[in-house]
């Protein structure tokens, strides 16, 4: 081991043997006491230095291997720790490929930030290229997220429309102006190729498409459900869902609606609340809103659809980041819940979306009500 103090997280002495490592306190760690030759030590922690050479150094401050030891291990098991090494062979592979490693060198500390153990972040970013995720829709939204994802090192990402690119699915995030009039699902293509630190090594590729032909199975880790429709999106058709559920693949709804952006939920099929537990509890909650729901879907939408860009943008942004930490095994607050922002104050909002009971998807029963699901059991199903 060459342990390295996770350079992501910034360094301060919090009062005089205290060392506070880390700013925020979603992941700040405090350990003490430290005396000011510990605090010399830490310099030494940079992955350069294996433990031999480190217990060397530390007898030159006058601190003993016994005292070294307990300090490795306390950083360790806090969390701050890496090694610049560690990861495996796929890790040493991707490390290897500088620039690739440098467009994600945010990313990577990012995830060094979140994830403990040493080498965790690589082996992470090292799994991320053989997921894949298909991305349902174009627009402002969709294709800014398939962007994200491919940016963030996600190794296959589909983007699925139809029809052309026009003039207003032109985005900073997204489609180029070049594109318009170009197919949809080709201009995303290329901005999914173009958004891409580097192509997906090839192993992961074919290994992934060998698995899914001969399985005669999609092999999605999650699906993107960002419709330029927003209304596809606040009210998710069940139907539209059923194969989903029936496959057990994880899908995420994004998208923005008149002046409200919408996050989640992200359903893990059978575990929490779906599109169909959705529809059924507004329905229980206002017997008008079926009624209502068939004249929007039915009704002429000749204008182009309102969608601020500064909101498609977020909602994006907020959607991938979601998708992405639930791909790098986490379970987002979009789990079993939605997120909204509306114009022009843009304060997000979440609001639980729980199984229902009448709901064929089945989460209800599974989870036996909120207790279950809040005490882990969708997640240890859903993971496996
Ligand atoms: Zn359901």
């Amino acid at each position: 081991m060459y342990p390295m103090l996770k350079p992501a997280l910034r360094r301060a002495w919090r009062g005089r043997n205290t060392v506070q490592f880390g700013v925020t306190p979603a992941h700040a760690v405090s350990l003490g006491p430290m005396d000011i030759a510990t605090g010399s030590f830490l310099e030494l922690l940079d992955g350069t230095r294996g433990l031999p050479l480190l217990r060397e150094e530390a007898r030159a401050l006058d601190l003993s291997d016994r005292h070294v030891d307990l300090l490795i291990g306390r950083l360790a098991s806090a969390g701050l720790l890496d090694d610049p090494r560690a990861g495996g062979p796929e890790a040493e592979s991707l490390r290897r490929r500088a620039e690739v490693m440098d467009r994600q060198r945010p990313d990577v500390a990012s995830l060094s930030v979140v994830h403990h153990e040493p080498g965790s972040a690589l082996r992470r970013m090292v799994a991320r290229r053989a997921m894949r995720v298909q991305v349902r829709g174009a627009g402002r939204v969709g294709a800014a997220i398939a962007a994200v994802l491919s940016g963030s090192g996600v190794g296959q990402v589909e983007v699925l429309d139809g029809g052309r690119a026009e003039p207003w699915d032109v985005s900073p995030a997204g489609l180029p102006a070049a594109s318009v009039g170009e197919r949809r699902d080709t201009a995303a293509r290329r901005l999914v190729r173009r958004s891409a630190a580097g192509p997906a090594p090839r192993s992961a590729r074919s290994a992934e498409a060998e698995q899914a032909a001969a399985c005669g199975q999609p092999g999605l880790s999650l699906i993107v459900v960002a419709p330029r429709d927003g209304l596809a999106v606040y009210a998710p058709a069940a139907d539209t869902a059923a194969p989903w559920i029936a496959s057990g693949t994880p899908h995420l709804y994004a998208g923005v609606i008149e002046a409200t952006g919408v996050v989640g939920p992200l359903v893990l099929p059978g575990g929490t609340g779906c599109a169909g537990c959705l529809e059924l509890r507004r329905a229980d909650a206002d017997p008008q809103w079926p009624r209502m729901l068939a004249q929007w879907r039915s009704g002429r939408r000749g204008a182009v659809a309102a969608c601020d860009l500064g909101l498609a943008t977020t909602v994006a942004g907020m959607a991938a980041a979601h998708a992405l930490s639930f791909l790098d095994g986490e379970l987002p607050a979009s789990a079993g819940a939605r997120w909204e922002a509306a114009l022009p104050v843009l304060d997000w909002r979440s609001e639980r979306v729980g199984p229902h009971a009448d709901c064929s998807c089945g989460a209800a029963e599974r989870t036996e009500g909120e207790r279950a699901f809040d005490s882990g059991t969708a997640q240890d199903t859903m993971a496996g």
